[in-house]
């Protein structure tokens, strides 16, 4: 064996170790359950699958699978922990248990985000932050359950009309892989707080965070608040968002789902709220600074190895300052320090699963078909120590027709594409030439034109000289087919509760 395929196979045996040991430290041993009523069962059919470590391809953990049997008596759980008890829980109350929640979270940060970083691939540092964000939602929201009020309406002298809010009752929420702890903390914190109840359906690919905040948090709830199913999609997540004891879906994922979904509740008139996918455009203007451009692209494109529903993947630069960006965004991508996820170095981890690493690559290959230029990347990196892992190099990609398919659609892969521009409206067209309206990022040091892209651009959110930004209370959600509705702010409690008028004769 030579000194250097050595080398390989002892730095491969090293990430290898240090994952087996993080796992047995951060996963209970023994097949995980779901939670129904406040206990621990396995699945009706006995059926379970396993859950990958994405940078090993080794298995992390054996889960149950879910199916619509579980669902119901998931649901009527939920069901009788409302009316027996939830419901008639004081704002207070509920305050109460979602800080304590949040303290939870707060208190174990490295052991959750380590299991999200093992069953998802992301950087130890992200999910770090993952963890800090969801345990600060869950303080948002336990704020935010005290200002559920209504209104009092003029209304004719001798009569009294007024208007309260009341919660749906049973909530049923899907959750994609993406963000495994911090989805799941958006989708349960408000929906608590305005006093429903919850059936939650973690990613299939990436249960155990989730599984973990319920092992932490059984004690502070009283059975049957929160109830949780894993499996896959067609067997556990049809079934609950289409119950027709559901009184409200919120469904997190991609757009195809998405409206399956919400044809699901147009048979039971269920309201849906739908956070969808998305294909940023970020514009840098030609008075941008280019350092600062860089900067702000890097974290658009490659944060969470562009598993971000938001990600910044249409990149349009001006062509005055096109030059001196692409050279130092392409020396910024290329060294990106890609490798284990463990390591606090580490900036791009694998992708969630290598049938999602293929996914991204086959778009890269279709953009070579098409004959446009690779910069960099477009395949795996070039270590054999992550050869078992599902790493796909930073990509940087130019001279894609705007109309094709690897442009249209969503990659959910550290890919970029690079427009150039000169014609202010010409590019906004462009800019807003696709299905989806979820986000958008704006590079210029003049706020006045800041202001008119912000304007012009059809996105839920628009970030000015920074991007990925969720601070509780900024509502987050998409135009056009990125969804509807807005969750992380006072509005989403809107969308957890039901207007009643009450018109009183007096
Ligand atoms: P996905 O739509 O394949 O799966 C999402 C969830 O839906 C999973 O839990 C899955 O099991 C479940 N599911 C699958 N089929 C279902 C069905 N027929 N009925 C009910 N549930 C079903 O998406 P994904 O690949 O897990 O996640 C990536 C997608 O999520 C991307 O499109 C991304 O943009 C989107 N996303 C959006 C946001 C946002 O806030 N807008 C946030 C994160 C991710």
């Amino acid at each position: 064996m030579s000194t250097e395929s050595a080398s390989v196979e002892e730095r491969k045996n090293v990430i290898e170790q240090r994952h087996r040991e993080a796992a047995s430290e951060a996963i209970p041993e023994g097949p995980a359950k779901l939670y129904v009523d406040g206990e621990w069962v396995e699945s009706a059919s006995g059926e379970t699958f396993e859950t990958r470590d994405p940078t090993t391809n080794e298995v992390l953990a054996t889960v149950a699978a879910g199916t619509a049997e579980d669902v119901d008596r998931a649901v009527a759980a939920a069901q009788s922990a409302y009316e027996d008890e939830w419901a008639d829980t004081s704002a207070r109350e509920r305050q109460g248990i979602l800080n304590e929640i949040a303290g939870r979270i707060e208190g174990r940060i490295d052991e959750f985000a380590t299991i999200d970083t093992l069953d998802n691939g992301k950087p130890i540092r992200e999910s770090r932050a993952d963890a800090y964000i969801a345990a600060d939602y869950f303080r948002y929201f336990a704020g935010a359950a005290r200002r559920t009020g209504g209104e009092t309406v003029p209304t004719e002298s001798g009569k009294h009309v007024e208007t309260i809010r009341e919660p749906y009752g049973v909530v049923g929420q899907v959750i994609p892989w993406n963000f495994p702890l911090l989805m799941a903390a958006w989708k349960i914190a408000p929906a608590l707080a305005a006093g429903n109840t919850v059936v939650l359906k973690p990613a299939e690919e990436t249960p155990l965070s989730a599984l973990e905040l319920v092992r932490e948090i059984e004690d502070v709830l009283p059975d049957g608040v929160l109830n949780l199913v894993t499996g896959f999609g067609e067997e556990a997540g049809a079934p609950l968002t289409s119950h027709p004891d559901v009184r409200k879906v919120a469904f997190t994922g991609s757009t195809a789902v998405g409206k399956e979904v919400m044809k699901a509740a147009a048979e039971t008139i269920t309201d849906v709220t739908l956070e969808l996918g998305g294909k940023s455009p970020v514009v840098v203007f030609p008075d941008a600074d280019v350092e600062r451009a860089v900067r702000v692209v890097m974290l658009a494109m490659f944060y969470n190895t562009g598993e971000c529903c938001t990600a910044g993947t249409r990149l349009f630069l001006h062509a005055d300052v096109k030059e001196a960006f692409m050279e130092a965004f392409v020396a910024a991508a290329e060294d990106l320090t890609v490798g284990d996820p463990l390591e606090k170095e580490t900036r791009l981890g694998p992708k969630v699963s290598r049938e999602q690493a293929e996914r991204t690559l086959g778009f890269v290959e279709e953009a070579r078909e098409l004959d446009a230029t690779i910069h960099t990347g477009g395949g795996a990196p070039d270590d054999e120590a992550l050869a078992e892992g599902a790493f796909v190099a930073p990509t940087i990609i130019e001279g894609l027709n705007h109309d094709s398919r690897p442009v249209q659609e969503e990659i959910f892969g550290p890919v970029e594409e690079v427009f150039e521009w000169t014609d202010y409206e010409a590019m906004i067209e462009l800019a807003n030439d696709v299905d989806y309206g979820l986000a958008a990022g704006v590079i210029t040091e003049d706020l006045d034109r800041a202001y008119e892209a912000a304007h012009d651009i059809e996105a839920g959110t628009v970030w000015v000289n920074q991007y990925n930004d969720f601070p509780p209370g900024m509502p987050f959600g998409g135009f056009k087919q990125s969804g509807i509705g807005r969750e992380n702010a006072a509005e989403t409690l809107e969308h957890y509760t039901q207007t009643k008028s009450i018109d009183i004769d007096l």
